[in-house]
């Protein structure tokens, strides 16, 4: 069993497949280059699978495939194949903007993957292009559609922009609504990869804007998961991912891992170890060291406001650990 240093259990892994993207979301990496992180320093997908066996021999119950953008790095349906046949009752899961989803959508699914989480912050095909700097508007619907249609649980994601798409709440809301699908708004967090004018909507500030519609019933925090969730007349239930808060670190059960085997304890903190030369020389032994030594020093909680304090911005982008 995987216990951390503050007695908490850790039993879900978050797996960063790839930091590369073929959008540039500009709260994001909005002016990254495309090819920065070369196939060699990542891990190969059979050197992670002997990681993610040691994870699942330990009492993980939850994997999510994450990215930058998963599905544009080769084998990713191999690799959820891989996973649940050695686990078929893996939680297991993928976060993805949506793009690849039409084509991949039923492979994925035969593959074992359960559950997907795809990115949609507009309706609007030319507000969709200017956030993510590339016209994907027909693709991402496309993708929202095959996935529904090949029976994968969706949840939409949505990060609100002041001025961008701030007056498309409720259209969101509606459209995930009739889609049958959870919709997640996700506050904005500045890093140093994306800052400068762009500015959140707060959770307050979403909330009083479904507000003048809907009436809205709080239900509390989802069960390990830094989102609140909400419910409006008739019974849909939405989320709202507010990661400046802390109120979620003590039942925090997460551990990721990025590309290149770094272990990551914690989102907000930079510190992290690598597995990379353990799982490159066939040690597992070392790795499952590593990987004991890094739960031993997972933070007790994230430092959100100290890093706005001491520098305003934090230097993680969401592309490196999947968010
Ligand atoms: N490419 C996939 C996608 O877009 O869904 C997976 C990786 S992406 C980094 C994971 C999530 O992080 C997405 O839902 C995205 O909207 C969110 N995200 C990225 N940068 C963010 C930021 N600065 N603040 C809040 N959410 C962010
Ligand atoms: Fe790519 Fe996802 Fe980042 Fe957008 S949020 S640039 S889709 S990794």
């Amino acid at each position: 069993m995987l216990i951390d240093g503050h007695g908490r259990r850790v039993d879900y892994l978050r797996i960063s497949v790839t930091e590369r993207c073929n959008f540039r979301c500009r709260y994001c990496m909005p002016t990254t280059p495309f090819e920065w992180v070369s196939h060699s320093e990542i891990l190969t997908y059979e050197e992670m699978f002997e990681f993610v066996k040691v994870c699942i021999d330990e009492g993980v119950k939850k994997i999510r495939i994450t990215g930058g953008e998963p599905l544009v790095r080769k084998g990713t349906p191999e690799f959820i194949k891989m996973i649940s046949s050695y686990a078929p009752d893996i939680d297991l899961a993928m976060t993805t903007n949506g793009y690849f989803l039409d084509k991949f959508a039923k492979e994925l699914k035969d593959s074992g993957l359960k559950r997907v989480n795809i990115s949609l912050d507009t309706l609007n095909p030319k507000k969709a292009e200017y956030i993510s700097q590339k016209d994907i508007f027909d693709k991402v619907m496309a993708g929202i559609n095959k996935a529904l249609e090949v029976g994968l649980k969706v949840k939409l994601n949505s990060v609100i922009l002041k001025g961008i798409n701030d007056n498309e709440i409720i259209d969101l809301l509606e459209f995930a609504r009739k889609k049958g699908a959870m919709i997640r708004y996700i506050e904005f967090m500045e890093n140093t990869h994306a800052y400068g004018e762009l500015k959140g909507l707060k959770k307050d500030e979403i909330l009083g804007i479904i507000s003048k519609k809907y009436s809205i019933k709080e239900l509390g925090k989802a069960l390990n998961s830094p989102a609140s969730i909400f419910e409006i007349d008739g019974g849909y239930k939405f989320g709202i991912i507010d990661p400046h808060k802390h109120d979620f670190c003590e039942s925090c059960n997460r551990l990721r891992m990025s590309a290149s085997g770094v272990l990551i304890p914690c989102l907000y903190y930079d510190e992290g170890q690598s597995i990379k030369g353990a799982l490159r020389d066939g040690d597992i032994k070392k790795a499952t060291e590593i990987l004991r030594d890094v739960l031993k020093n997972k933070p007790e909680k994230n430092r959100w406001e100290h890093n706005m304090a001491d520098s305003n911005i934090s230097a993680r982008a969401f592309y490196q650990t999947g968010g």
